[in-house]
Formats: C-alpha cells, structure tokens, sequence
C-alpha cells in the first residue's frame, strides 16, 4: 500500500485530533482508499488461487444457531430475491459499524447493522452499543433529500483553522468579517490543542456554538474550516499538494473554492465503537461466532482516533482471526449441517416471516420518511450530548414510532427479484431494536466517558467527567425477547501497564 515518504524515503507522518505528535502514515487524502485497494487486492488474489469463493450481492438476514453453536446464515439474493441457506462449521461475521442507524451518516448506504443485531437476538451479547463517534469535519446536509453524507478527512484541521463569527446572528460573508471578529473557539478553549483536539470535543464545542446562534450556512449548522493562514504561509501549491483531492471533493460537492473561501463543516455520525461483544479470539459470546472489525466493540472503549479503525479492521481480519478461528475448528472438528436441518429452516421462516410482515403492511409512507424521523430523534436524544430526560423521552418516542412504522409503512414490489425498498425496510426495521438498546445503554450509562457525553456529568469547564468506581467497565446486553427488557451485563476493565488518567487538551 502507497503510504506517502519523505524526500529521503522514510515513511512520512501527520498529526491526527487528540495526538500533539505526527506519528500516522497517511496517502495523500485517501489513506483509507488505498487500504481498501490494498485488502481487495488481497481478497482477490485468494479468489484467483481458489481458496476464496465469493457470493456477492446477498444480504445476511438470520444466523442460523445449533445448540447455540453458530453454524450458518441465511441470506437474501439481492438481485433474485431467493433466500438462500449457508452452513458452515464457523461463523465470522466483518459487516462494519451502525451509524446508518442515525440516518444521515457517513457511512456506506448498504452498511447495515441486520447480520449484527440478527446475531444479538440470537443470543450475541452487544456491547457498549452508545459509543457512537460523531464526526467534526463533515460537510454539511445540503437539503432534506440528502441521503448520505461525505467525511473532509480530519488532516485538514493540522492546516486549517476552526472559526466562526464572533458576533451570535452575523450574516456577513467570511471575507467580510475581519480577524478581530472571528472567534478561533478551538484554540481559543483549548490553547494546548487547538483545532487538534479530539474528535468528541470539536464536535461539542461546535454544536454549542450553533446552537447559540454563531454557526454558518443554511440553518445555522456549519462552521468554517480556514485554510487562508496556511496557505499565505506556506503557499498555495504545497497546500494544493498536501490536499489537492480533498479540495477538489469539496469543491465538487459545495460548489465553493476552498482555497479562495472558507469550507463549511459540521459533525456527522462517523463510526460506531460498540458493536457484538467478543473475547481476545474475536469470538463472540455464541461460540462459532467471530466477529471483526467496525461490527466488533473491542479495541476502541468509548472513544477512536483517528486511522485506526482499518487497521483493526486489517488486523482482526488478516493477523487475528485465521488464527483464532482456524484454532477454534481444531477444537470443535464438526461437520457443517445439512442446508434442510431444522435450524436452517426455522431461520428460514425467521426471514420469511419478516419479508411477508413488511410487505403486507400496505402503508401509504416511503421506508425512507421513518428513517429520517428515527435519525433525527437518533440524533437529538442520543447524539454528541445526552441526558437522562432526554434519553427517556427518546425511548418513548422510539416506541411509538416504531409501532407506525409497522402499521404505516409501505414497500412497493415482490420478495421476488431485486427490491431495494424492501433491504432498507428490513434494515430500517432491525435499526428500531438498535437504537431501543443505544437509548437505554446511553441511559444506563451515569458517566461522560470519551465520545458518550452525559450533560449531567460535566466539570464546571464543561469537560466529560468519567466514573471510573461505577463504570470502569463493558456494558454487554442480552436479548431477552420482543417486548422484554434486555439485561445489562458488565466486564470489569483491568488495567495493568497503564492507569487510566483524565487528559486536559486546554
Ligand atoms: C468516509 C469514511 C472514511 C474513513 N476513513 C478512515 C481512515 O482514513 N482511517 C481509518 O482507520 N478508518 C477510516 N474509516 C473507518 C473505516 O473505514 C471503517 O471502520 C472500516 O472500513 C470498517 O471495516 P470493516 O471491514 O469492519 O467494515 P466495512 O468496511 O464497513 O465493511 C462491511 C461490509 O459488510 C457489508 N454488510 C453489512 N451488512 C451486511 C449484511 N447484513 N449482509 C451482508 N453484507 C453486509 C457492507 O455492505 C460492507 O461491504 C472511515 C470510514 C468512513 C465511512
């Protein structure tokens, strides 16, 4: 993979938010690009040696279990509409975060959290499901019709400068606000960091703002990403140099010249921390159940910097688990199923069942109106800030909107042959039960811990202020039926090299 080099060959670096030091390789603007390159490539070459062999275009829409023993899935033919049963002797699961749950996210639109929350109800613990990174460097929604939105990488804020005019309602355009009325709010709360600070509290400290009338751009919901000082220092070439395709995303998706003029960002949904728990074998708590990747919880706790998610991506998938998994089935030498074993067909009519439901319902509103309510109330009760009233309310919200959902949604079409609005009501359907469990673990939660910000828990500076008497631990939750309450078990943290401590960014 093309990292970027030093004129003299060594692996060149650049700083990341909550880091002082450049210690992250990087490719230009598109790191996480050429990783998926380099992994594809990876994929491909086992395809070619004919130790892979790839079934595309499928939706995981049940686990199939065996005495609790994952032994295969059923998928849906994404072009056929036949569901499809698979069995195997191990199970792994690599079907990345739930961020989509908020509706307008960065994410991939077919990144849906269906195998994972499948997975849950059929007894995988999930863990920690309301650490949710909210992105600060987002270009903001443009109208009501966006359905997807688009990540300016976090290295611009190593060059750019965070503002917003100082003045709460200025309408002025930025070049007509001069310097003495700008205010730097990153460097001016946190001079130690600056606008290097951690993702979670640029997010905050920018949503404060807007909410207090200083923000920019349609609504008030965005705030300016400067690259004027940078550029007047180090000149316009090596900026266009050190960005270039990232300036011309931006150029194309706001029709603005981000050298001549401000970029406006916001926080959106990024990634998602929590996800099925697993043990240090990537296994989850239904043996024959790995799980890697984004759709796990672990290695991130409460909070991610920047880059590291594809590595561990990269490292479950390509250093961890052929081992872990290949250890597992030396244990366990069980032949796979047979495809007609009762298991699958009760999965089978599991899946069956939930595409007749949905498409009986006969509604008359799009599956996309109710995930942009639930993104919304996603979004207000359990987004960059929390609290107790606020959650409650969610999950009642939630409830009722969940059950019009069922009662009023409608999916044109046939289970036969490809229908993209019944994926997203399937997927949107499994989103409910997720962010049911969101909402409550947030509740359950009675701490500020990393980007799981509670305004109950708060220093007088307005900092996250963590419990670690009552909550130095994983919060991992069981399924316990439709209409039950999920029980909250929770796996004490030890730490031995390092202690946890209270980092100051100011
Ligand atoms: C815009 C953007 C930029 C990013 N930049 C960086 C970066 O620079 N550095 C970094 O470290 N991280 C970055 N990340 C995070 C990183 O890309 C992800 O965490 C990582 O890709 C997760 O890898 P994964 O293999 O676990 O899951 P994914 O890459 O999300 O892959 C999951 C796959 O499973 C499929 N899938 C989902 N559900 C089902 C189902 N039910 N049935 C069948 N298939 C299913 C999806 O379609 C997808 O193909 C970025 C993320 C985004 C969105």
């Amino acid at each position: 993979m093309p990292f970027a080099r030093e004129y003299g060959g060594t692996l060149a670096t650049r700083s990341f938010g909550g880091a002082l030091v450049s210690r992250t390789f990087y490719a230009r603007g598109q790191t996480g690009q050429q990783l998926l390159y380099g992994a594809y490539q990876a994929l491909m070459r086992q395809v070619a040696l004919g130790r892979v062999e790839l079934l595309c275009r499928r939706d995981l829409l049940e686990l199939v279990t065996v005495d609790g023993v994952a032994r295969g899935a059923v998928c849906r033919h994404l072009l056929t509409g036949a569901l499809e049963v698979h069995t195997a002797q191990a199970v792994v699961l690599a079907t990345g975060g739930y961020s989509n749950v908020y509706f307008l996210s960065t994410n991939a639109l077919k990144s849906n959290a269906s195998a994972i929350w499948r997975a849950h109800r059929q007894g995988a613990l999930f863990a920690n499901p309301c650490f949710t990174q909210i992105h600060p460097t987002c270009i903001p929604s443009g109208d009501a019709y966006q359905s997807k939105l688009t990540l300016m990488s976090e290295s611009l804020r190593n060059d750019g400068r965070v503002w917003l005019p100082a003045m709460a309602g200025d309408e002025r355009p930025p070049a007509a606000i001069p310097e003495a009325e700008r205010d730097y709010f990153l460097e001016r709360q946190y001079p130690a960091y600056g606008n290097m600070v951690p993702r979670d509290v640029a997010s905050r400290r920018a949503r404060e703002l807007c909410n207090a009338g200083h923000g920019v751009g349609p609504g008030g919901r965005s705030v300016y990403l400067d690259l004027r000082d940078a550029i007047a220092r180090e000149g316009r070439e090596t900026i266009e140099a050190r960005y270039g395709n990232l300036l011309e995303m931006y150029e194309r998706i706001s029709g603005d010249d981000p050298i001549t003029t401000p970029m406006r960002i916001y926080p959106a949904p990024h990634y998602t921390m929590g996800g099925l728990w697993v043990d240090y074998q990537l296994m989850s708590s239904i043996p024959g159940l790995f799980v890697l990747g984004e759709a796990n919880f672990s290695e991130h706790g409460a909070n991610r910097l920047g880059a590291s998610a594809l590595m561990q991506g990269l490292a479950d998938g390509y250093f961890i688990a052929p081992a872990t998994v290949t250890a597992w089935l030396a244990g366990h030498p069980t032949p796979a199923i047979a495809v007609d074993d009762p298991a699958c067909r009760a999965a089978l009519e599991r899946a069956r069942g939930r595409i007749a439901a949905l498409l009986q319902v006969g509604g008359r509103r799009p599956v996309d109106a109710f995930h942009r309510e639930l993104g919304a109330l996603m979004i207000e009760r359990c987004g960059i800030s929390r609290e107790a009233s606020g959650l409650r309310a969610g999950l009642q919200e939630l409830e009722e909107l969940e059950h019009r959902f069922h009662s009023e949604v409608r999916v044109p079409g046939s289970a036969e042959g490809p229908n993209p609005e019944l994926e997203k009501a399937l997927r949107v359907a499994d989103f409910f039960g997720l962010a049911q469990l969101m909402l409550r673990d947030a509740l359950a939660r009675e701490e500020s811990c990393g980007a799981h910000f509670r305004e109950e828990h708060q220093s007088a500076e307005g900092e996250a202020r963590r419990d670690d008497a009552n909550f130095s631990h994983i919060a991992a939750w069981e399924f316990r039926g439709d209409g039950a309450e999920p029980l909250r078990h929770s796996e004490p943290l030890c730490f031995t090299a390092l202690q946890p401590s209270t980092r100051s960014y100011r």
